[in-house]
């Protein structure tokens, strides 16, 4: 049900995929670059449509030439050291994530760990709140059958494996 993979989050063959975007939703470096580029330039001009998106929102867009038919644009928070909400936030956009699956009868959907490159939150700390908010949603009653949570390192994905197993998976 829920996965630990590593590799490109703009490769898997998913209903959704989920971008660590920023407010603008006019793309950026790191995941979102990634995803502007394999989605092509009718990405941007849908993002463009949506006039930005709050920290701890998300917003969904089609995902054109990606493998993927969506993309959920998820704005976590800028870490400023843990007194300024980050974590309810962080939570936040995986709800809202979540949320927006569930409306679009998404199956499958993948997420990259918001808010851990150049947003710098911690990363262990961001695995758990993400698979907290994950599970919450899967235990409520979800049509999601399979969650992916994509590392591009070696390293993330042996962190991100140990903190599941912490969660008794
Ligand atoms: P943020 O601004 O939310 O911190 P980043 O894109 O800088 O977003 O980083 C978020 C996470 O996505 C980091 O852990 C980074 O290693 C990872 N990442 C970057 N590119 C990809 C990709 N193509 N597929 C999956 N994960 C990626």
């Amino acid at each position: 049900m829920v996965e630990i993979v590593k590799g490109d989050i703009t490769e898997l063959q998913v209903d959704a995929i989920v971008n660590a975007a920023n407010q603008t939703l006019l793309g950026g470096g790191g995941v979102d670059g990634a995803i502007h580029r394999a989605a092509g330039p009718r990405l941007k001009a849908e993002c463009a449509m949506a006039a930005g998106c709050p920290t701890g929102s998300a917003k969904l867009t089609e995902g054109y030439d990606l493998p993927a038919r969506f993309v959920i644009h998820a704005v976590g928070p800028v870490w400023h050291g843990g007194g300024q909400g980050e974590d309810e936030l962080l939570a936040s956009c995986y709800r809202a994530a979540m949320r927006l699956a569930e409306e679009h009868r998404i199956d499958t959907i993948a997420f990259p760990c918001i808010s851990t490159g150049v947003y710098h939150f911690p990363f262990e700390r961001a695995c758990g709140i993400a698979l907290s908010e994950i599970f919450r949603a899967l235990d409520e009653g979800s049509r999601i059958r399979q969650v992916y949570c994509v590392c591009f390192s070696e390293e993330d994905f042996d962190t991100y494996q140990r903190i599941l197993s912490t969660f008794g998976q």
